[in-house]
């Protein structure tokens, strides 16, 4: 490793974090220790908390996206892959059945905070990662109201009273370089079979209902159109020879780019309202590194990335660690 502020620890639960003193868990309840991933879908959250968790080998990562939670579509909602985990475990990650009732904010709330207090009762570093704000805000806030959504209404205050000791990393990319990339990684997503794992989920009569849970990951609804159209029974899923199945093929590609793209501004705009409530946000700015995997390829922004991501993002948790 060229960064000698990064020395990889050769063994997972090695040097216990520093904590709070247990008290009697009825009066005093020492908080936890927590470290949160933030930024908007395709800002690199996953590489981010991998590289982490390999140089602060006591950590485990929690899932925070609302669609990767659920088991399935394991292309579609970009989960990382088991190949790219580099032995880290994961929690909430495919876990929840999607034939269950919707995954609510609350549901998160209570199993997250169940794997925070079973990580840390060996000591070990739980990880938070994922673009789900509100499921971000549930876990944390100390006051969390199942019944309303606070970024549903702009007049409501977001309380920065938290439940744990919080260390909030935010990957930020300018958005013109993110939704150029957001583009790219959609074609990507074609490449390795998004369109063959959603011929394989369609449902013609759940695709007539407003989908709930999992069916609402950004590619469901849009190609549910294009199936409606042209059932993938009826033939290989993708855009064939006819220029009007062709046609349709390129409105769905088209409208998940652009879905994903305003997803990733509504993300940012959410993670403003928390950092302006007084959620201590630290920014890490990812503009350089995306801007270098766009112009020369994506092998290349190693470089950029572990010099304006990593290394800051680790001195960061290095000191709140050892706060
Ligand atoms: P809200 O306040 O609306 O509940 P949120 O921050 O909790 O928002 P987001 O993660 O922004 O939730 O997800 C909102 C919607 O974006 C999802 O319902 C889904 O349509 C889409 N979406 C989010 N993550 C993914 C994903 N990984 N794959 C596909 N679609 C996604």
């Amino acid at each position: 490793m060229r960064l000698s502020i990064l020395q990889p620890q050769p063994q997972r639960c090695h040097h216990p974090i520093k904590r709070w003193p247990r008290m009697d868990a009825s009066f005093h309840r020492r908080k936890d220790k927590v470290v949160i991933i933030m930024g908007a879908t395709g800002s690199g959250k996953s590489r981010l908390s991998i590289d982490l968790a390999t140089l602060f080998p006591v950590s485990e990562i929690i899932n925070s996206d609302k669609m990767q939670v659920y088991r399935g579509l394991d292309i579609t909602t970009n989960k990382i892959p088991l190949t790219q985990r580099r032995g880290v475990p994961h929690h909430l990650l495919g876990d929840v059945d999607p034939s269950l009732p919707e995954f609510s904010p609350a549901d998160f709330r209570r199993r997250a905070a169940h794997i925070i207090d079973d990580i840390s009762s060996r000591d070990c570093l739980p990880i938070v990662v994922g673009g789900s704000n509100s499921f971000v805000h549930a876990l944390l806030v100390e006051d969390f109201q199942p019944d309303s959504n606070v970024f549903h209404d702009a007049e409501r205050l977001i309380s920065s009273e938290l439940r744990y000791k919080c260390c909030f990393l935010w990957v930020d990319i300018a958005f013109p370089v993110l939704s150029q990339y957001l583009c790219h990684r959609v074609d990507d997503m074609l490449q390795s079979g998004m369109v063959h794992e959603l011929a394989q989920f369609f449902d013609p009569e759940a695709s007539r209902r407003t989908g709930s849970g999992l069916r609402k990951a950004i590619g469901v609804p849009e190609f549910d159109r294009f199936f409606n159209m042209y059932p993938p029974w009826a033939g290989p899923a993708g855009p064939g020879e006819d220029p009007l199945r062709k046609r349709a093929y390129e409105e769905a590609v088209r409208a998940i780019k652009d879905n994903t793209c305003e997803l990733a501004e509504r993300q940012m705009e959410k993670i403003e309202r928390l950092k302006c409530a007084g959620w201590d946000l630290r920014r890490i700015d990812a503009t350089e590194a995306f801007r270098v995997v766009l112009t020369s390829g994506s092998s290349n922004g190693s470089d950029v990335w572990e010099r304006q991501v990593l290394e800051p993002s680790v001195k960061i948790v290095r000191r709140f660690l050892m706060e």
